[in-house]
């Protein structure tokens, strides 16, 4: 459901990624680990196009993200065509970043509503119905101050659900949570993952990942160093610098 080839994204001469490419299927989880630097975040904002990456090609659920296809040739579209390719993806971000002025109910309906034009009797519902899926059915009325870090990452995951994604981007969920709070949102993502909703995370928890991953990357300075399931590239690794990486954060 991703086609991501050649990546490349710079920023004045830093490379913060030196040709990615990463394949998705539909179901698959992908977890993208390595060091601080390395590159994941702006490889999960090159996927959606919040970065427009210097170089190649991402195809996210058909679309080939930031182009129209005129007579065989790709053209940059408009923002509404990329605000409609965008709505394959959704995103939870580190910092939760919810509307501060709206419940978690309402935060849940923001994109249906306003994005999709759904009714507001529609988008409430399946509001609700993610909110318990999350395990936050009452706190529907809560606004973010009233909620825990863990809750308002939850909303979040919600938030990024509301609009049918076909895949769901997570860059570091946890990481900005207090130690005991982690649990709970990893809980929820692995959950999602047993239902299979296609995710590519990207994260400091390599239990996590070795967990729920159905395959991981190992990046390091803009590039991937080596891909795999779980077992090969956590528990035997072939790269020196991924065994590296992996002694020294555990
Ligand atoms: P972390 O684990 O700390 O979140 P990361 O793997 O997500 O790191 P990125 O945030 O993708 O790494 O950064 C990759 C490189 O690109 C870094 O060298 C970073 O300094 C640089 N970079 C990222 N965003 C920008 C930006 N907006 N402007 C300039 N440089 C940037
Ligand atoms: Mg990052």
């Amino acid at each position: 459901i991703i086609h991501a080839r050649d990546v490349r994204k710079s920023y004045g001469h830093v490379e913060a990624l030196r040709g990615v490419s990463l394949q998705v299927k539909r179901g698959e989880v992908v977890a993208l680990i390595g060091p601080s630097g390395s590159g994941k975040s702006t490889l999960l904002r090159c996927i959606n196009h919040l970065e427009t990456p210097t170089g190649g090609v991402v195809q996210v659920a058909g679309h080939v993200m930031g182009y129209t296809t005129k007579r065989g040739y790709l053209r940059e579209c408009n923002q509404r065509t990329l605000a409609r390719q965008r709505r394959s993806t959704g995103m939870v971000f580190q910092h939760f970043d919810l509307f501060a002025h709206r419940t978690a109910l309402e935060n849940v309906m923001e994109g249906p509503t306003s994005g999709l034009g759904e009714t507001r009797a529609a988008a409430r519902a399946r509001a609700h119905e993610l909110l318990a899926l999350v395990g936050l059915a009452e706190k529907a009325g809560a606004y973010p101050s009233e909620l825990s870090g863990g809750q308002q990452q939850r909303v979040a995951i919600a938030r990024a659900l509301s609009t049918r994604p076909d895949v769901l981007l997570l860059d570091e969920p946890t990481s900005a949570l207090d130690p005991e709070l982690v649990g709970e949102v990893l809980d929820v993502v692995t959950d999602l993952a047993r239902q299979g909703v296609t995710m590519v995370v990207a994260t400091h928890e390599i239990t996590f990942a070795e967990d729920v991953a159905t395959t991981v990357y190992f990046m390091e300075k803009g590039s991937v160093v080596e891909s795999g399931s779980p077992r090969e590239v956590i528990r035997n690794p072939v790269e020196a610098r991924t065994a590296q990486f992996l002694t020294h954060i555990s």
